[in-house]
């Protein structure tokens, strides 16, 4: 909801400012201000616990209906403590598709033998087309914000909901979602009396105590939900500062700082990629799971090398430059057998991890496990890609092979190039180089060509 974007950390000041003047003057300019106080006072309560918000209770009956109720799915072992107060509402992106959302949120995380959770990761997920599910009964509280500081109060999942968006820190959130979770907070602000200053992302309140990259405590530790911006959800612009920066606590990051409280005119809000460059380093991508197992770095050789061996094997200083992080690649070693243009979605990976900000274009191609082709701008269920979809990107196309038009007229001289594509009836997808006889290709061939070259 919107509301009054006037809030009480923004009067406090001002009030302590009359109360140091007040000390100094006579009695009824005492009680000229004090009558002063009481109408400022009852301003933040006002602004703070009358809702205006462009939702209408009609369209939160119908969200709340529609939720998918999955608290069935939580991990036995988790432990379920209540929660005493209710202070913020924090925001997450998930780094993954929506089921291994569904199941690293319910069951928890198991890397290797080495280390696991017994889930209970959030109260809600919002899946990118915009269903959202129950995940833990709100009144308990979710292991979901780690070491975390705002305003110094720690340890924030105790007094919070977790939401989790799916989706990536480093992609798009879509329209769908920012509906829904826009709604969802709605709801949850009326039921725990909270105003918009009350929502924040699991990047603005995680912090990370002194490693490798950064010598203090410091902001940064998470990325998580960077790219959630408060107005498309119908909130009130987010704090104008860090508290916990401003009072010494905790040293900034600078790409952090620079998206949540630099002035609205300088703020940067450059599409940030998973892309290793100069000053995208593996920190700035990964934050504190940059050397976890699960996160992948695929070199420009092709080569995928699990965080925990990059010290041994390359050394942090060494990453080459393109070198494509992912996170959560809860299934290890897939990636390595898509050596060739086509590459294959299964349970672990979404498209995004495939393709990038390249998704949804319509230069990327989806060949579905019942023979639909589609390029990505006529994809819309995004949560709903069936595993084995295989996808190419960078292509144009299709296009038919006819007696008329044979495969030598379409693609030119490379009509017998590795990446020159065939997409046969009988679903499958044979490169160019293989093709055994052009001149008796089946009726009803598609031709793919590679976007450049
Ligand atoms: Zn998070």
């Amino acid at each position: 909801m919107t509301r009054c974007t006037v809030s009480a950390y923004f009067l406090r000041p001002m009030i302590r400012r009359q109360l140091a003047a007040r000390a100094r003057t006579s009695i009824t300019a005492v009680l000229t201000r004090r009558l002063a106080i009481a109408v400022a006072l009852s301003a933040i309560l006002v602004c703070s616990f009358t809702p205006v918000s462009s939702y209408t209770g009609a369209e939160r009956q119908a969200l709340q209906r529609s939720i998918v109720d999955k608290r069935s799915q939580l991990n036995p072992k988790f432990k379920k403590v209540k929660r005493k107060s209710t202070r913020f509402i924090i925001v997450h992106t998930s780094e993954g598709g929506v089921n291994s959302t569904l199941r690293v949120v319910s069951r928890g995380k198991q890397i290797r033998r080495s280390y696991r959770t017994y889930g209970g990761h959030a109260h809600y997920v919002v899946s990118r087309s915009g269903r959202v599910y129950r995940t833990l009964d709100k009144r308990y509280i979710a292991d979901h914000a780690g070491r975390s500081m705002w305003n110094g109060q720690t340890d924030i999942s105790k007094i919070s909901i977790g939401i989790e968006l799916v989706g990536y820190h480093y992609g798009d959130i879509t329209d769908k979602q920012y509906r829904s979770v826009g709604l969802l907070i709605d709801i949850l602000q009326r039921i725990y009396d909270l105003d918009d200053s009350a929502v924040l992302t699991h990047s603005q309140v995680a912090y990370g105590k002194p490693n490798r990259w950064v010598k203090k405590s410091h902001r940064g530790r998470k990325r998580c939900a960077k790219n959630f911006d408060h107005q498309q959800a119908e909130l009130a612009p987010t704090w104008p500062f860090d508290p916990d920066v401003k009072a010494g606590r905790l040293v900034p990051d600078t790409e952090l700082a620079s998206i949540y409280y630099a002035p609205r005119t300088a703020r940067t809000r450059t599409k940030s990629n998973n892309v290793i460059s100069g000053t995208n380093t593996a920190w700035r991508i990964a934050g504190d799971e940059y050397d976890l197992p699960t996160t992948l770095y695929r070199l420009p050789s092709g080569k995928t090398i699990p965080g925990d061996e990059v010290e041994a094997r390359i050394g942090w200083n060494h990453i080459p430059k393109n070198t494509v992080v992912l996170l959560n690649q809860l299934e290890n070693g897939r990636r390595d057998g898509d050596r060739g243009p086509v590459k294959h979605l299964d349970n672990g990976h979404t498209a995004w991890d495939i393709a990038g900000f390249e998704y949804n274009k319509a230069s990327t191609f989806y060949f579905f496990p019942q023979g639909r082709v589609a390029n990505g701008r006529e994809v819309s269920d995004w949560d709903g890609l069936p595993a084995n979809t295989r996808m190419i990107v960078g292509y144009r196309g299709p296009y038919k092979v006819t007696a008329s038009k044979p495969a030598g007229i379409i693609a030119g001289d490379s009509y017998n190039k590795r990446d020159t594509l065939y997409y046969f009836p009988n679903r499958k997808i044979v490169s160019g180089d293989t093709v055994r006889d052009f001149k008796r290709l089946p009726r009803g061939v598609l031709i793919f060509l590679p976007k450049r070259g």
